[in-house]
């Protein structure tokens, strides 16, 4: 096993609950049989690239990993794999189990000549997935005819669905913002709002009261994480029968993104606070436990949305697989490699009319990433 730093700058500076950063900062995880005997089926290539406030820090991540590599010469064949992944702590850190865990999904679905969705899909005994999976697009903070104008500039690329970062304004400003996209790009377009856990109680239920009736796809983490019951309660404000006189517009579903990380999906399940949950393969520990996770949240009548932490390529290939495992996915936070100015390898799977095509394989990408690290 070989690990690789990387380093990739950011177009522009992500704001993090720890900070301000410019950089992606990150591991990959290669396997490789001809240099650790019969120790795995295939090569495999994993990433860990850490998100302060999602998962470990870079330093603890190394450091799992290096402990990993330091005993690998303890066991040998599906024994090694198993060893392995039982050294890392998915809920200490995830992003040091994502390496890992992807690189070892990769070198079998390699030596079963499948995909990694293909795989996905055969592990949990469920239908063949997607050939393409859709993605939103992410209009960031701005005022009201800069966020038209690059709603806009989205749907002119093909995009019907997205997500405008709100709550860094007053609630009036962000109102009237979410009312320029929609006169800007009309009924056909799919709007979502994103407060990152912005809002107190009372300013949510007035914001999903004003927003209702612009019909938004859904409002993601319109509290803090922790406030499950607050959350909670949030679901059905505004809900009427539609269509009958002075009644009020249906209710705007809740997505949880940052609270799946704080709480974890049973806590949200248990406490019946979303409609959507938001999960993230880097952040949940791996790519296997993200699948799990959005099979578990559809069962439980609540639909999963798969994003990246803003990963290099092969993290984000990862996350296609996963989104297309997920029978009818909704609309995913994929699109997200325009966010990097350099990658490690071209993208294979671009985004093109709003939705990216799920690479044929086999593992992450075919051939596509052979010389990468
Ligand atoms: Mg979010």
């Amino acid at each position: 096993m070989r690990l690789t730093p990387f380093s990739l700058g950011l177009t522009t500076p992500l704001e993090t609950a720890r900070g301000s950063i410019d950089r992606r900062e990150g591991l990959l995880v290669a396997v490789d049989p001809e240099t650790d005997g019969e120790s795995v089926p295939a090569p495999g290539l994993g990433e860990a690239t850490p998100l302060p406030g999602w998962t470990e820090s870079r330093s603890t991540c190394e450091a799992a990993l290096r402990g990993v590599v330091a005993s690998g010469s303890d066991s040998a064949g599906a024994a090694l794999v198993d060893d392995a992944l039982a050294r890392i702590d998915p809920a200490e850190t995830p992003a040091a189990r994502h390496g890992l865990a992807l690189a070892l999904a990769d070198a079998r679905a390699r030596d079963a000549g499948r995909s990694l969705a293909e795989q996905f899909v055969a592990d949990a005994n469920r239908p063949p997935p997607a050939e393409t999976v859709p993605v939103n697009a992410t209009i960031g903070d701005g005022d009201p005819e800069a966020t038209a104008a690059a709603a806009e500039n989205a749907v002119g690329e093909g995009f019907d669905y997205l997500k405008v970062k709100v709550g860094a304004r007053s609630l009036d400003v962000d109102v009237e913002r979410l009312r320029s996209v929609r006169r800007a790009t009309g009924d056909g377009v799919a709007l979502r709002a994103d407060a990152n856990g912005a809002w107190d109680r009372e300013t949510a239920r007035e914001a999903v009261e004003r927003l209702a009736p612009l019909g938004l796809a859904y409002l993601e983490q319109p509290l803090p994480a922790t406030d499950l019951d607050g959350l909670a309660a949030l679901r059905g404000v505004g809900s009427g029968v539609a269509g009958r006189p002075g009644d009020r517009s249906p209710p705007v579903p809740i997505a949880l993104d940052e609270s799946v990380a704080a709480r974890g999906l049973d806590a949200i399940l248990d406490a019946d606070a979303a409609d959507a949950v938001v999960l993230k393969p880097m952040a949940l520990g791996g790519p296997d436990r993200a699948v799990t996770a959005a099979n578990r949240a559809r069962e439980a009548g609540v639909e999963p949305v798969v994003t990246t932490t803003i990963d290099a390529v092969v993290a984000r290939t990862a996350a296609v697989h996963v989104a297309a495992a997920v029978p009818e996915v909704a609309p995913c936070g994929l699109a997200t490699g325009s966010l990097l100015d350099d990658d490690l390898a071209p993208d294979p799977c671009p985004v093109s009319d709003g939705a990216v095509a799920v690479p044929a394989g086999p593992g992450l990408a075919g051939d596509a990433f052979d010389g990468v690290p």
